[in-house]
């Protein structure tokens, strides 16, 4: 038995998992949380997969995830001192994630020094999207020092968008769909015949849906006026809109399990936010219709996208005559499966897939080394 490790490091946590090859079925798992010093956390995570059984000795593989890849990578690609650095001259893009995902891959790469390191992008399947997609219209000089869309979530994006096509037993290369990632961030994009061509997140993660806390689109004059009329700092901007914004914003809650027992006992901000909330997923839909011009999948996934059925049908209501016709005992399920919940006859089949990112890097990091 051979085994991938794949490592997910965040500011204060270390998230890992220890995937069986070739079955890529999980053999350990778990997160070190509250991680200050990440060196310090990787052994901690080395300590808790010892303590699971598994013998380290046969991890051939190590996967990262990998925030921003800006547009150099469109793939994954096996770590060295000069990707290393790329990942550092990246960090301006991704000041929260990629600092943090290089002490990871440090800290990794001095724990395991004899086996390859890949590095799996959030942006990398993203990065088939067609100028008139990723352009903003803006300065040229801003554009050209990097200034454009890139999306985020595109490991997750790659993965459920295959494994629709896969569901419904039909080519990856012949299905347009539209995946709606809904957990605490979220996005949407349009995936035509299995390549990205558009997608909500942009420069940033802070672009697109309604989030837990992050606003979504908003008027790009906001920071603006609020310099102005409040003499707010670019930074105090920066941060409320991306953690004291969306749900948590409309009605002092971002986890759905408890805005709904509030929608449920009147309350009114509740009720609002998940107007503003389904809404906006609504209208992406609407928009990534369009840019495809045909829809064959609408597919659901991620904490809310995969568990909330109320979500679900709220964001589809009024779309029966765009062709998706949601079958409301379908959507009520409880089952934990990729499943079909749109009603028979449905012209756009609506699924709901469960993500599940560790397993895509896991995967690529054996295709890009070869070791699958
Ligand atoms: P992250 O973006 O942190 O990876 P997840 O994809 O795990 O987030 O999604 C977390 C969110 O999913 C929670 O904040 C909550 O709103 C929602 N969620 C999780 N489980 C349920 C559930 N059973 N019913 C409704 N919403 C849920």
């Amino acid at each position: 038995m051979r085994y991938v490790l794949v490592l997910n490091c965040g500011s204060s946590s270390i998230k890992y998992r220890l995937v069986e090859v070739p079955s890529l079925e999980t053999a350990a798992g778990g997160i070190v949380e509250r991680v200050s010093d990440h060196a310090e956390g990787m052994r901690k995570v080395l300590a808790e997969l010892e303590a699971a059984g598994p013998d380290l000795e046969r991890v051939a593989v190590v996967g990262h995830r990998v925030v921003h890849g800006g547009t150099r990578y469109a793939d994954p690609v096996v770590i060295d001192d000069a990707v290393e650095r790329r990942i550092e001259e990246l960090s301006p893009m991704a000041p929260l994630h990629n600092p943090v995902n290089l002490i990871g891959v440090r800290a990794a790469r001095e724990v395991f020094p004899s086996v390859p390191h890949v590095a799996v992008f959030d942006t990398a399947f993203h990065q088939t999207m067609p100028p008139e997609a990723y352009t903003y219209a803006i300065p040229r000089e801003w554009t050209a020092g990097g200034v454009r869309r890139y999306g985020f979530h595109g490991t997750s994006h790659a993965y459920v968008s295959r494994r629709a096509a896969e569901f419904l037993d039909r080519p990856y290369p012949e299905v347009n769909s539209i995946v709606l990632h809904l957990g605490n961030g979220a996005s949407a994009s349009a995936v035509e015949g299995g390549r990205c061509v558009d997608t909500s997140m942009g420069l940033t993660p802070l672009e697109g849906l309604v989030m837990g806390t992050r606003s979504g689109d908003v008027d790009p004059a906001l920071a603006a006026f609020l310099a102005r009329t409040r003499g707010l700092s670019v930074e105090e901007v920066d941060h409320a809109l991306n953690h004291e914004s969306g749900l948590l914003a409309l009605c002092g809650h971002n986890d759905l399990r408890e805005i709904w027992p509030l929608v449920d006992a009147g309350d009114p901000a509740a009720a609002l936010a998940m107007e503003v909330y389904t809404r906006r997923a609504r209208k992406y839909v609407g928009a990534y219709y369009a840019v495809l011009g045909r829809l064959d999948v609408l597919v659901f996934t991620a904490g809310v996208g995969e568990n909330d059925p109320r979500t679900r049908a709220m964001i589809l209501t009024g779309l029966e005559n765009l062709g998706i016709v949601l079958d409301p005992e379908a959507n009520t399920s409880p089952s934990r499966a990729p499943r079909v919940i749109s009603a028979a006859g449905s012209p756009v089949t609506v699924l709901v897939v469960p993500t599940d990112e560790e397993r895509e890097i896991a995967g690529q990091a054996l295709a890009v080394t070869g070791l699958g």
